[in-house]
């Protein structure tokens, strides 16, 4: 049954921007709710504490100079948000109404909160290749998640598909389980940080195909067995035999919510005034990958969701809460 209660402050997400909006908005009484989301039918992959949940070892983020899981530094996240008080619903929220203050805000549950700010921190989520045969074999041979699923395919020969940081970090984590990773690339050159790309470029279990492009995944009813891979170049296909299929091609903005509601940039991405987390609706305020398409790090997520609980705080300041 709904139980409508009115606080000062909700979250909608729970990767590094939203738990640290907790943090710092719990530590400042704000006594915030955060919507910690979770999976849908759409994304099953979806968890909450976002990204980092389906990473590795973060080697990146200040203060563990010896690396932390994903999984293990967002637990930390949330136990801190916890520690100053964070109420935390784990369920996606299904409606809002930003039409007027204080905002109504409902979870898949039926919990509601009448809320006099927002802070929106819902990521991004991978973006998938479209393909013929990629659903059909979707958790069959084709995955967006080499730490959630490379387990399935160990001593097997499988792809990676894309250029940037995520394609190397699953390709060089893929390389460790399984016989051989084939990575595909629709240029010449990769978009990845130099050490990234080093790693991948100098391990013996992976190659490259350059200038090329997955036309079609392939399979039978035991799963995928192999893909149809097309030379950018020279137009010529040939079928490469694998069990396993990860695509690591970028994110789409977690934006479905708040359509026709709050700007976006084109991609989809929050629009947020500039140097400010704060949306074109006051009171919503918005952080982390949601409204970021460029830096799109834990730490710059962290920080911005820092700046976000200290925008909300002074905007309530400003209406006399
Ligand atoms: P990016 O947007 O950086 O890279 C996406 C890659 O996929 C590009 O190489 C792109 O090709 C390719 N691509 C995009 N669409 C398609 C398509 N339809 N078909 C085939 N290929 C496609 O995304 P990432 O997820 O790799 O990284 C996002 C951000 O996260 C980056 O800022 C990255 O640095 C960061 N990151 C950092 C990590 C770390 O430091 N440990 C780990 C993972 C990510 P093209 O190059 O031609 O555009």
């Amino acid at each position: 049954m709904s139980q409508e209660k009115i606080n000062k402050v909700t979250i909608i997400g729970s990767g590094p921007a939203g738990y640290t909006a907790a943090i710092y908005a719990a530590r400042a009484n704000l006594e915030p709710v955060v919507f910690a989301g979770g999976p849908t039918l759409d994304h099953p992959q979806r968890v909450p504490g976002g990204q980092l949940m389906v990473t590795t070892d973060v080697e990146n983020y200040p203060g563990f100079p010896d690396a932390i899981t994903g999984p293990e530094l967002m637990e930390r996240f949330q136990k801190q948000a916890e520690r100053f008080g964070t109420t935390i619903h784990m369920e996606n929220v299904t409606k809002i109404d930003f039409s007027s203050r204080p905002f109504f805000i409902q979870g898949e549950s039926g919990i509601s909160y009448r809320s006099e700010s927002v802070i929106i921190a819902t990521g991004a989520t991978a973006k998938w290749l479209g393909v013929k045969g990629e659903d059909t074999y979707k958790n069959r041979g084709v995955s967006a998640c080499a730490t959630c699923d490379g387990a399935f395919f160990k001593k097997q020969d499988v792809l990676v598909v894309g250029g940037g940081d995520t394609a190397m970090e699953e390709a060089t984590y893929l390389a460790k389980i399984v016989q051989h990773v084939t990575l595909i690339h629709r240029r010449d050159s990769l978009r990845a940080s130099k050490v990234m790309q080093e790693r991948v470029l100098n391990n013996p279990k992976i190659s490259i195909l350059w200038n090329s492009a997955v036309e079609e995944v392939v399979g039978d009813a035991k799963g995928m067995n192999g893909a149809v891979v097309r030379n950018l170049k020279s137009g010529d296909s040939q079928l490469l035999k694998a069990t396993g299929l990860f695509v690591a091609i970028g994110h789409t903005p977690n934006t479905e919510l708040f359509q026709g509601i709050l700007e976006t940039h084109q991609g989809g991405y929050l629009k947020t005034h500039p140097g400010s987390t704060r949306t074109n609706i006051e009171g919503v305020f918005a952080c982390g990958d949601v409204q970021d398409s460029y830096y799109r790090q834990a730490i710059t997520a962290a920080g911005t969701g820092c700046m976000a609980a200290i925008d909300t705080e002074r905007w309530l300041i400003e209406q006399g809460e």
